[in-house]
């Protein structure tokens, strides 16, 4: 009995289905097949339970995975890219408000290898990158003109950037020579020195934009002074310099003895007020593969820096929190 009235009502769903097509014209026969098999799935288990729950069973997820799954994934991600394996970790990961689920994979492999980060850090550091080598999997920038723009020892400038808005520098704002910034960051930087000045703070740029062949020989001549390891730690390969970008400038002083200066204070606690950040701050070697530099600030506008600032993150995670 309860066959038979299988049977009609699939019958039912099929000519209505065709009927549909004839009608509408709109649906395609893929997606009507499936219409089909999901009613008579439902008919005959009679519930309404989620399409992949055997599959993730079977895999060994939880019933409270899989309900973190049906709720998070898309049911097409879920059966393109969930069905062959099951990830540890995922409903972790899934956590976090960062979670790609393409980057699953890599996740769980950079986990494997850091037992000692959350979940919600090696998501993170994932997005940055960080569970690949520097200088390694290199992207090039295509939007180079753009003020936001991440450059790193992931994101490398293409080899024939040329910049319409550079000026030159006031020599009343530097210690002399032929210097340039993009204008946007030339007038905020105005701006900032002159408000040091009223804060008897005395600031000058040592160093503005360079220009991929000024960047080689800087990194060249660093590993030939200090050794390849302080050179990676210190300098950027051309194409990886903020310098190129005509929006970063080194202040004062390069070296470490400027850290403890009022002026290298004033900087740190002001700068993000006319757009600047301190682009390597103590403690973030690993995201982003620079040592402390006190003296190096990049421009990103007076919103993103005071995130930043107010965050106390790098532009490495604030691209991942707000730009990806
Ligand atoms: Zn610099």
């Amino acid at each position: 009995m309860l066959k038979k009235n299988i049977i009609i009502i699939v019958s039912i769903l099929i000519i209505s289905s065709f009927l549909y097509v004839i009608f509408t014209n709109k649906e395609d026969e893929v997606k009507i097949d499936n219409n089909i098999n999901n009613s008579v799935n439902n008919i005959v288990n009679n519930k309404n339970e989620y399409i992949y729950q055997e599959n993730l069973l079977d895999l060994n997820y939880t019933i409270d995975e899989i309900k973190l799954i049906e709720s998070k994934i898309k049911d097409e991600d879920v059966r393109t890219k969930l069905l062959e394996k099951k990830y540890d970790n995922l409903s972790k990961f899934l956590s976090s408000p960062y979670f790609n689920l393409n980057n699953i994979e890599r996740y769980e492999n950079y986990y494997q290898k850091n037992q000692n980060y959350t979940s919600d850090e090696v998501v993170m550091n994932v997005e940055i990158g960080l569970d690949k080598d520097f200088y390694t999997d290199i992207n090039e920038i295509t939007d180079y003109k753009d003020v936001t723009t991440l450059v790193n020892k992931y994101n490398k400038l293409p080899d024939d950037v040329n910049f319409d808005d550079l000026v030159t520098i006031d020599k009343s704002y530097s210690n002399g020579g032929n210097k340039q910034l993009r204008k946007v960051a030339y007038d905020a930087l105005v701006q900032m020195i002159n408000a040091a000045k009223n804060d008897n703070i005395k600031l000058f740029v040592v160093s503005a934009y360079r220009t991929k062949k000024t960047q080689e020989s800087l990194f060249n001549n660093s590993v030939k002074k200090n050794g390849v390891n302080h050179a990676l730690l210190y300098s950027a390969k051309s194409g990886h310099s903020e310098h190129q970008l005509g929006l970063a400038v080194d202040l004062n002083s390069v070296s470490d003895s400027f850290e403890n200066t009022k002026e290298a204070k004033w900087l740190k606690d002001n700068a993000y007020k006319y757009g600047f950040i301190l682009r390597y701050p103590k403690n973030k070697e690993y995201i982003t593969g620079y040592g402390y530099e006190p003296w190096h600030y990049r421009y990103l506008g007076v919103d993103i820096s005071t995130k930043i600032y107010q965050e106390n993150i790098t532009y490495e995670e604030y691209v991942v929190k707000y730009k990806k």
